[in-house]
């Protein structure tokens, strides 16, 4: 915090000593010189802020436009159960109670999402079924005496 404070009262001396001997090189008078690289830096500071401003004001309204469009990507085409039967596509999250308005009866809509479960197979790695065939044809030995 101290070293941020002599760091910016540095750079303001400099600027304004060096913007002070430009226009007093150029003839103009020490007072004036030293108020004019004062207001130049000053103005110039403000406007290096603006821009900044500016920029990350913009870039902030652009990440939360692609994040509404990601959002929007999260939907589902869903039917109002209304006498219209009106099918529309309209983003679902999952982190609140979700409702929309049916454009044609302009009623409200209210979604639920249903989780169903299933399980998770794993591929047969061996599928070699000659033990398995031999346990079946020894039983099927022991009870007809056929298959020899
Ligand atoms: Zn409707």
């Amino acid at each position: 915090m101290k070293n941020e404070l002599i760091k910016q009262l540095a750079f303001f001396v400099i600027t304004t000593t060096v913007l002070s001997l430009l226009f007093y090189n150029l003839g103009v008078n020490l007072i004036l010189s030293l108020l004019l690289g004062i207001i130049l830096q000053y103005g110039a500071y403000n406007g290096f802020v603006y821009l900044i401003d500016a920029f990350v004001s913009f870039k902030g309204t652009r990440l939360q436009n692609e994040k509404l469009k990601l959002l929007a990507q999260q939907g589902a085409e869903v039917t109002c159960p209304c006498a219209l039967q009106k099918k529309e596509f309209v983003p679902i999250r999952l982190n609140q109670p979700n409702y929309y308005k049916c454009s044609t009866c302009s009623k409200t809509v209210g979604l639920f999402t249903a989780i169903e479960t299933a399980l998770v197979t794993e591929p047969i790695a061996n599928t070699d079924i000659s033990s398995v065939e031999q346990i079946i044809l020894s039983k099927l030995n022991e009870s007809t005496g056929k298959y020899q």
